[in-house]
Parts: structure tokens; C-alpha cells; sequence
């Protein structure tokens, strides 16, 4: 007999509960009907881990996430922590996220989006400019500005202050980074666009420097350097023409935002965030979004994103994807059942996407 599947789960904060609930159920229900051994343990993250041990993301927990397999997370934050100053603390020490991120190295982040046809008329586009259109951001996880020291607000003689963030790659980070992008690509449409600012960042020279230098061992690949303002116009102006997008810690992250609007919605984001391709490493497994407080509480929130990155947690983790595969399939066929929440225009619940997806599997 295999090993058990060892998944860790972190609900996290605001509708991180309400959409990890439908995910695990997915994740539960196929390793049913596959007979798939697993191992779940549970545990808090951020502010729920604040709220009850005082403490972003405790010890235990990354003791326990080392020996995961994969960690399938909500989102974190919310008002009432993210403004809380604690002086001294890392990035990490301030971020439970931030912490298991790092702990685990997780520095390539996937996150898919296309236009489903059913989505069309829900996407701020002209059907005609998104239809087709299907990327992959892959953002830098582990580096660059949200890591970066120094970091700081101080404050100065006349009384005013000053901040600063600093955005730091060392040619390693990028190098193995890019690799994975590259490999990607090789397995989608063998496009490669890299997104930086070298024409006003330091780091950016380096990036598009090191990224080049990767590429030119991936003759079969396509590479195109764009600087980030210009790569995110050209997105929305011709979104089909884009395939594996490169960017770093704070350019992927603008990316994947603004490409959830080819799919209708930020809701409908997955990601995986993985220690290279072949890692024996934990991998984490979240949607794109945050915690929407907005609307967390009422049982609306679209449970896609996180549903399909139950989905990449097959394809990358239990290397089925096939199974993977078949819950695309099954979202495919609640969206054009018309099963929407109101992010899709839409009036359906968290809940009744999830059986209809659920009913779908089988
Ligand atoms: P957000 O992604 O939480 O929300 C942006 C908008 O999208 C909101 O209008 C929200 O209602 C909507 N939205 C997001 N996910 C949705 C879903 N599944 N279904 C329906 N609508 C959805 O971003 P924000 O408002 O800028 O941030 C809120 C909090 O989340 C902040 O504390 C922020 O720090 C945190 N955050 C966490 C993560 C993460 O954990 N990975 C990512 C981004 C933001
Ligand atoms: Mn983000």
C-alpha cells in the first residue's frame, strides 16, 4: 500500500472557511470514487491563529506543514490585523501566509485563468477579444519587495515621515524561478512573455538579464521581455495573444488579478505554489483572492477558485491529471447550468454550486 496523501488545511480568514468547505469536499468525494488514501489534519492560519494562540502562524504549524504533502488554504487577513504594528516583526512574523510561503519554499506560483464560453457576457470585454483567451501567470513567491529588507517607516526631524521597500533578487532566485516557466511552457504553447521594469529598476535589469539567459537554453520557447506597464495594457487589448506570463513577487500578483477578468470573476482563480517541478516538498493550494470581507458571513462567495485549485493539487501533487481534468470538467458543466454567485451575476449560493459541482463528478 502507498503512503496516505498528507493534506493540511488552513480555512484562514473571512470566506477562506466558506470556500475551503466546498473544496474539501471535492478533494474528499474524488478520493472516494478513487479509492485515494489520505491523511487530513486541520489547523488555523492568521488572524483565526491571532485570534486564539497570539500568533500568526504557530511552530506546530510548520512543523506539520513540512510533513505535508500539500496545504489546501482559504485567505488570510482582514482589517483588524492588517494595520496592527508590531515593532521588529518580519514579513514573515507579521503574515502566517507570508511564513508558510517561506518555510516551505514555495517560490513559483501558478495561477491559470482563461475565458469560459459559458462566462463570456460576464467579462468586461467584447466577447470576440476574450474568447479563447487561456494564460498562466506564474509569479515569483519567495522574494522581491514583500520580503525585502530594509523596510520601514521613520520618522524624521521636521516630524514627517519616510518609507521605503526594497525589492531584492539574487540571479539564483530568478534563475531557478524562470526554469520552471520555461518547462511550462514547453507543456502549453511554448510562449514565454516576461514582465519587468528594467527601464527604471535595478532588479529589473537582472531579471530580464537572468530570464534571457534561461531562455536561451529553451530554443523551442518563444521569449518576449515586455516592461509591466506596457504587458498589462496589451493584455487586455489582445488577451489570446499571451500564454505563460513571467513575473516577480509584486508583478505577478498585479498579472493575476487583472487576467481573473477574462474569466468573469477573481473568484474563479486557483494557484498552486510549488518548490520547482518534482519537488518532494509540501506544495500550497489557494485561490487568488483574499478573504472579501465585503461579502464574507453571508454565503456567497464563489468557491471555484478554490475548487479548481483542488484541481491543480491532483495535477501537481498526486501527478493525476486526469482527476484533475475531470473537475475542470465538472465546473464547465455548473457554469453552463447557470449556478452562478452574484460575482457572476448570478443568485446562486457557495452551497449550491458545490452539490451541483459534487452531482457533476460522479
Ligand atoms: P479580495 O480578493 O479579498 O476582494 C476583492 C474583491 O473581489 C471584493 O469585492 C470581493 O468581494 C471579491 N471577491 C474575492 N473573492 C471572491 C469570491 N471567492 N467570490 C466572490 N467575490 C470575491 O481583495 P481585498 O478586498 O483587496 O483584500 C481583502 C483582504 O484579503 C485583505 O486583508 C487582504 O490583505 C487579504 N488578501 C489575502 C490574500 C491571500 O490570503 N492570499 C490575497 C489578497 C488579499
Ligand atoms: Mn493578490
Amino acid at each position: 500500500m502507498a503512503d496516505p496523501f498528507k493534506l493540511l488545511v488552513l480555512p484562514g480568514d473571512g470566506i477562506g472557511p466558506e470556500v475551503v468547505a466546498p473544496a474539501l469536499r471535492v478533494f474528499k468525494r474524488l478520493c472516494q470514487l478513487e479509492a485515494i488514501d489520505t491523511e487530513i489534519q486541520h489547523d488555523l492560519l492568521h488572524g483565526a491563529a491571532w485570534e486564539k494562540y497570539g500568533t500568526f502562524c504557530r511552530d506546530q504549524t510548520v512543523v506539520a506543514a513540512k510533513q505535508s504533502d500539500a496545504l489546501l488554504i482559504g485567505a488570510v487577513g482582514g482589517p483588524q490585523w492588517d494595520d496592527l504594528v508590531i515593532e521588529g516583526a518580519t514579513p514573515a512574523e507579521r503574515d502566517g501566509l507570508m511564513r508558510l510561503r517561506e518555510e516551505l519554499e514555495t517560490y513559483a506560483c501558478l495561477r491559470p485563468s482563461r475565458a469560459y464560453e459559458a462566462l463570456l457576457e460576464q467579462t468586461p470585454f467584447k466577447p470576440e477579444v476574450v474568447s479563447g483567451a487561456d494564460v498562466l501567470i506564474l509569479r515569483e513567491l519567495c522574494g522581491g519587495l514583500p520580503y525585502g529588507t530594509p523596510r520601514g517607516i521613520d520618522q524624521l526631524d521636521d516630524g514627517s515621515f519616510q518609507a521605503y521597500d526594497a525589492n531584492f533578487y539574487s540571479s539564483e532566485e530568478i534563475r531557478r524561478f524562470a526554469v520552471v516557466g520555461f518547462e511550462i511552457a514547453r507543456q502549453r504553447r511554448s510562449k514565454v512573455s516576461s514582465i519587468d521594469k528594467s527601464n527604471v529598476m535595478q532588479s529589473g535589469i537582472l531579471w530580464r538579464r537572468i530570464v534571457g539567459e534561461v531562455g536561451a537554453n529553451y530554443p523551442d520557447i518563444e521569449l518576449t521581455h515586455l516592461y509591466t506597464d506596457n504587458a498589462l495594457y496589451q493584455m487586455m487589448l489582445r488577451p489570446t495573444s499571451f500564454d505563460v506570463v513571467l513575473g516577480d513577487n509584486i508583478f505577478g500578483d498585479l498579472a493575476s488579478d487583472l487576467v481573473a477578468s477574462y474569466a468573469g470573476s477573481l473568484g474563479m482563480l486557483p494557484s498552486a505554489s510549488l518548490h520547482g517541478l518534482n519537488s518532494a516538498r509540501a506544495a500550497i493550494y489557494e485561490p487568488v483572492h483574499g478573504t472579501a470581507p465585503d461579502i464574507a458571513g453571508q454565503g456567497i462567495a464563489n468557491p471555484i477558485g478554490t475548487i479548481l485549485s483542488v484541481a491543480l493539487m491532483f495535477e501537481y501533487s498526486l501527478q493525476r491529471k486526469d482527476l484533475a481534468q475531470r473537475i475542470e470538467d465538472a465546473v464547465e458543466q455548473s457554469l453552463q447550468a447557470g449556478i452562478l454567485t452574484a460575482d457572476l451575476g448570478g443568485n446562486a449560493s457557495t452551497e449550491q454550486v458545490c452539490e451541483k459541482i459534487l452531482s457533476a463528478l460522479n
